[in-house]
């Protein structure tokens, strides 16, 4: 019996050997201190260019008090999901501060970004005759949300804007009941910003409902880090806008930012608002608190984008392919996995952690090493990792 059951999940391994022979396989490092700028990951201090905290939050002060304060008035969790009893002053205080903060009607706060993205999509799309419209390079949770809905999907490449147009000028579009056109607002993998004004034209054009998803953007670009649609002046324009709070905002969580009857719609539909319990209060507390900070520190983003220009002016300048990034996530393009390994594990060895990324998280011919500078990192914590990516670079003969 016990060999039986030992056998019963046994072709996994080959799965995993598979994944071993492809250079796919990877373990999963330790980070031992708080997501920090120097931080000890596998018993290594490292200066950090892997993380999302953009505005070095996590360890904020304010937000430790708010989450402190929240557990101690209401405990460390609802236990309950929104349309029983889970819903908590707090939650419906984060709510009115994210729609103010994004102006717009209302927000409604789920339990991840991901779940925001599939809750929308799917609920949005729920007949063959809709169309959901999205970029190739969108983020996996887009992905997953369009697999979910009932309607048929069409993919343009990358940007193309000319291949947009010819798909919501097709007559399958034209058809539709319902045309979603759904696109990050920062690419995930390279950093480069989707050509909202062009899309949102497109979509006023032939009548598509414009979803942005600024996970990567909120707390990074515009106005107090009012996301991509506030950077491109746009407001008013973009119907729904999606935004993490996992990510700048430094806590968990994902929202989306509509008019009021999207809110009251979802509140119905939604699933993964209906069927999975809500935030810890301390959660909801700490969102409150980063959403207040971004609203009245602009010198955090300030130093975020100093940051960002200058690593990335010095990275060019060493000559390295950065590709198209305009934001704080710098692709060091070195176009094969193993490069981009080697060289992940030898900055590791010096003192610097940057993930490399291979196939299929980017194209072939796009493996790379993704690089994040936040607001927490100093000058000399800068000049450090370039120095060691010069070393690293000239030692494998990438740069000269
Ligand atoms: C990270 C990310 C998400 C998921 O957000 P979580 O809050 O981590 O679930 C969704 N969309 C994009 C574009 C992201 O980069």
């Amino acid at each position: 019996m016990r060999g039986a059951q030992r056998d019963a999940l046994g072709f996994l391994q080959e799965e995993i050997q598979t994944l071993k022979d492809q250079g796919r396989y990877s373990r999963l490092r330790i980070l031992e201190t708080a997501q920090e700028a120097v931080a000890v990951v596998d018993g290594k201090r490292v200066v950090n260019l892997t993380s999302n905290n953009y505005l070095g939050l996590t360890t904020h002060p304010k937000l430790k008090g708010a989450a402190r304060e929240a557990i101690d008035r209401y405990g460390v969790g609802s236990a309950a999901v929104r349309t029983i009893i889970g819903t908590m002053t707090l939650h419906e205080e984060l709510e009115r501060r994210l729609a103010r903060f994004k102006g717009t009607e209302s927000a409604l706060v789920f339990q991840s970004g991901f779940t925001t993205n599939v809750a929308v999509c799917q609920s949005l799309m729920t007949s063959e005759e809709d169309l959901l419209i999205s970029d190739e390079l969108n983020h996996a949770s887009i992905v997953d949300g369009a697999r979910l809905a009932k309607s048929s999907r069409k993919v343009y490449p990358h940007k193309d804007m000319k291949a947009l147009r010819s798909i919501l000028e097709s007559p399958q579009a034209r058809g539709a009941r319902r045309r979603l056109l759904v696109t990050d607002g920062v690419f995930s993998m390279d950093g480069d910003i989707a050509p909202l004004p062009e899309i949102v034209e497109l979509a006023e054009k032939y009548e598509a409902i414009v979803m942005v998803d600024d996970a990567h953007a909120s707390g990074v670009l515009g106005e107090n880090g009012r996301g991509t649609v506030d950077h491109f002046r746009l407001s008013g324009r973009v119907p729904i806008q999606i935004g993490t709070l996992s990510k700048a905002i430094a806590s968990l969580g994902g929202y989306v930012a509509s008019r009021r009857v999207l809110r009251e719609y979802l509140e119905h539909w939604a699933r993964p608002f209906l069927f999975s319990s809500s935030h810890p209060p301390s959660v909801a507390a700490a969102c409150i608190a980063a959403i207040e900070i971004l609203e009245t520190e602009p010198e955090l983003l300030e130093r975020l984008w100093e940051n960002t220009r200058f690593f990335k002016e010095e990275l060019r300048k060493m000559g390295w392919d950065t590709g198209e990034s305009a934001t704080p996530i710098t692709p060091v393009i070195v176009k094969d996995t193993d490069v981009a390994r080697r060289l992940s594990e030898m900055l590791f060895e010096e003192g610097v952690f940057a993930l490399w990324i291979g196939y299929p998280t980017v194209a072939k011919g796009k493996e790379r090493l993704r690089t994040i500078v936040t607001a927490a990192h100093t000058m000399e914590d800068l000049r450090f990792a370039l120095e060691k990516l010069k070393k690293a670079g000239r030692a494998l003969g990438l740069i000269a």
